[in-house]
């Protein structure tokens, strides 16, 4: 009987619908892990969001004033489920998270090379956390999920201390738009040479895209030739 209740007490449950799952997919059942908001077919490959079918590869914003980086690439649109996925991993101490959003982002970004020959960067880097932020949590979300998708896809990842977060900025979503914009003024810096040409720059969510703005703008000032997003969910209006 203990050995009963151990199994049913040790048995992962799905973090959306609490069904018990298997030890193969430990954090959702196939139902919710199907009914994901991926992102839609057509989409603009510079900025995320979607469009209508058969447009251009890029939106009319970004053909008008085109982002620094040149492609974001996301697995799902921030809805309440995915939100809900996401807070769990950053704000209720649930670091293993890591391992779905890598293994989407991982389908995600392997689509892409077999569908629109996508070029893989040469090195990866995740967007800062500021130190006491960090100790705080405890870890940082897109550096777990830099890491592993530096082994599985075997693509050097740069050192956290190359590349560090200087100001500690309120949480971005307590934020106007333009106390964001203000607010990114010199909040990295580059602490020492980056060899890389092409990167990808990897965050949890991008919302404004005024963390990436001004996180592309300190990696170009370092001499990085190309850059491109890859993160977990990108909201759908500004
Ligand atoms: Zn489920
Ligand atoms: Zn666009």
């Amino acid at each position: 009987m203990i050995r009963r209740l151990s199994m049913t007490l040790l048995q992962p449950r799905c973090y959306l619908c609490d069904m018990p799952i298997d030890n193969l997919q430990p954090f959702l059942c196939l139902l919710c892990q199907q009914e994901l908001p991926y992102l839609p077919h057509s989409h603009c490959s510079r900025c995320a969001l979607p469009q209508a079918k058969n447009q251009l590869q890029h939106c009319n914003e970004c053909n008008e004033q085109a982002p620094p980086w040149q492609q974001l690439i996301t697995c799902m649109s921030y809805t309440l489920e995915c939100q809900y996925l996401i807070k769990q991993y950053k704000f209720a101490q649930q670091p293993q998270l890591h391992r779905l959003f890598s293994q989407l982002l991982i389908r995600t970004i392997g689509n892409k090379v077999i569908q629109d020959h996508y070029h893989l960067p040469d090195a990866l880097v995740a967007i800062p956390l500021h130190k006491k932020r960090q100790s705080k949590r405890g870890y940082n979300q897109a550096q777990l999920v830099a890491k592993e998708l530096a082994t599985q896809l075997q693509i050097p990842l740069i050192a956290e201390k190359k590349f560090i977060r200087t100001k500690n900025t309120k949480a971005q979503a307590q934020q106007t738009a333009r106390e964001r914009k203000d607010n990114m003024h010199n909040v990295f810096q580059v602490t020492q040479p980056i060899s890389a040409n092409h990167i990808a720059i990897i965050d949890d969510v991008v919302t404004t895209g005024e963390t990436m703005k001004a996180a592309c703008q300190i990696l170009f000032t370092a001499g990085v030739e190309r850059i491109d997003i890859w993160c977990i969910a990108r909201t759908l209006a500004d």
